[in-house]
């Protein structure tokens, strides 16, 4: 049993403002874990005040000092792989082996990144007299979610380093272990006091505290699009800025030259990773009307070799849903996919065979002949269903990429690469694969529309931790 009973604030574990506890379940078999306290409104006052002190020397550190504590993060960070991947398969089910090769190592990506970029980063600029400086913004609340939780905790903390905020930490009620054991390597790392805080809770009570805060200058958070939209509003009253990675319901639009069979299989299977719950999961597979029941046939297939089980045993490639309710979620919206009349090719409504009982386990599941005017092909599920969806020629298949409420990612496979091209320069997202491309955490991360408005990861990332000053007069006198 873990027991996480206090927050991190001003550099020191400290006593919660009261002690009222929330169980945290493991998800492979629905059973406590540990426990975690709920902080309230006076436990986030004291974080910020702590973050606001700390800020009024951080902000002006220099780039060496930043560069030098980004490194000692990286170091203590590299010491904790193991306790870091334990904790993420207990906390949200990530199979052992996703847990080890890109859960945790996504941390040090970004570390490093934030790194990479911090060397070279211009900070101002000069325009004749003017000098255009950009400073850190202050102090940040942060809200991340259980899905990719290290992750998401490690790209929003290292570009705040790297700019010079301070912050507060709330991470998901579903996942705080990855939270404490990053927090613990925090403090081995010698992070002064102040500079990073965390407090553990609710978004109702937590987040609420935060993202309304007349102290904190901005919220970066990543989450559902209803919690986006309420940080927003909250924090509309102090005109914070709010940078939101939200949902997505991504297109992968497979051309009629593409290989049908090397490109269905490898993301039918990309699909079920992390059991289907990534915001750019590709979800939407769009093909030929023409092509569809080979295109069926081959995810069905695909979907077969995915082994759901047990997240700590070595053959399982396909963890439980991370928590209860999104586990009934998904398991209605395969209902519902059922109801509309798509067809289901693989998996389906039920509990997968095999599986431990109690755990909250879902078929890998391929629907075909999905028309786009479904459920199954609007809303975001976050587990492991594809929605496979036939279109009449180029222009049907961008205009049914681009009719979502969502916009953060999408993919195009085709044998001619400047046709691929031309289709993503369509595509009203934030990001496109092609052909398979590799991922790239030095490229900015983010979405269009309801998908959010910050853009994370590399260099990128800085600008939404900056506030631009613009000096008139500054180098009169100069040169
Ligand atoms: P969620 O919105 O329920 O919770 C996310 C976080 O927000 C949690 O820490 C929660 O406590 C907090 N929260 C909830 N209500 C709040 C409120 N009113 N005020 C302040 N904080 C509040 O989402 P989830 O179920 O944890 O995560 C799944 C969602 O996250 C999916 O929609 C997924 O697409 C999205 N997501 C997006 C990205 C991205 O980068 N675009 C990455 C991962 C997940």
């Amino acid at each position: 049993m873990r027991t996480l009973h206090k927050h991190y604030i001003g550099g020191e574990w400290v006593e919660a403002s009261a002690f009222k506890l929330h169980d945290v379940t493991n998800p492979a078999t629905g059973q406590k874990s540990g426990e975690m306290v709920l902080g309230t409104e006076a436990d986030v006052d004291r974080a910020v005040a702590a973050a606001a002190k700390a800020f009024e020397t951080f902000q002006f550190s220099s780039r060496e000092d930043r560069l030098e504590m980004l490194e000692n993060i990286l170091t203590e960070y590299k010491k904790r792989l193991d306790d870091l991947a334990e904790a993420v398969t207990l906390e949200m089910g990530a199979p052992k082996s996703l847990a080890q090769k890109a859960h945790v190592p996504a941390g040090i990506g970004h570390l490093s990144e934030a790194i990479k970029a911090l060397k070279s980063y211009e900070f101002f600029e000069d325009r004749g007299p003017t000098h255009i400086v950009k400073e850190p913004i202050g102090v940040v609340g942060m809200i991340t979610p259980w899905n990719w939780p290290i992750n998401q905790i490690s790209c929003k903390v290292a570009p705040a380093i790297a700019t010079g905020c301070t912050m507060v930490l709330k991470p998901s009620e579903v996942a705080p272990y990855s939270a404490q054991i990053f927090t613990e390597i925090m403090h081995a790392a010698g992070v002064p006091a102040g500079i990073y805080n965390l407090v553990y809770g609710e978004g109702q009570v937590v987040g609420e505290a935060l993202s309304g805060h007349e102290n904190i200058d901005m919220m970066s958070v990543t989450g559902s699009v209803r919690m986006g939209a309420a940080v927003q509003a909250n924090g509309a009253k102090t005109i914070k800025r709010v940078v939101q990675e939200l949902g997505g319901k991504s297109a992968n639009i497979v051309l009629d030259d593409a290989n049908l069979e090397e490109v269905v299989s490898r993301d039918t299977v990309a699909v079920m990773r992390n059991t289907g719950q990534t915001c750019t999961a590709l979800t939407r597979m769009l093909v030929p009307h023409s092509r569809m029941d080979e295109a069926a046939a081959i995810a069905a297939q695909a979907a077969s070799t995915v082994v759901p089980g047990d997240p700590t045993k070595d053959e399982t490639t396909m963890g439980p849903i991370a928590h209860g309710e999104q586990f009934k979620k998904v398991g209605e919206m395969i209902q519902t996919g059922i109801g509309e009349g798509a067809r289901v090719v693989a998996g389906g409504a039920g509990f997968p065979d095999g599986c431990p009982e109690g755990g909250y386990y879902v078929k890998p599941t391929v629907f075909a002949d999905v028309k786009p005017e479904m459920a199954i092909a609007r809303e975001e599920i976050f587990g492991p269903v594809l929605s496979i969806i036939g279109y009449e020629d180029e222009d049907d298949a961008v205009r049914i990429a681009n009719d979502s409420v969502f916009g953060l990612s999408g993919a195009v496979q085709s044998k001619d690469h400047a046709r691929a091209q031309r289709i993503a320069a369509r595509m009203r997202t934030g990001m496109v694969y092609i052909n398979g491309a590799a991922g790239d955490l030095s490229a900015p991360f983010g979405g269009y529309k309801q998908s959010g408005n910050g853009r994370e990861w590399g260099d990128h990332a800085f600008a939404d931790f900056l506030e631009v000053k613009s000096i008139l007069g500054h180098n009169q006198g100069i040169g």
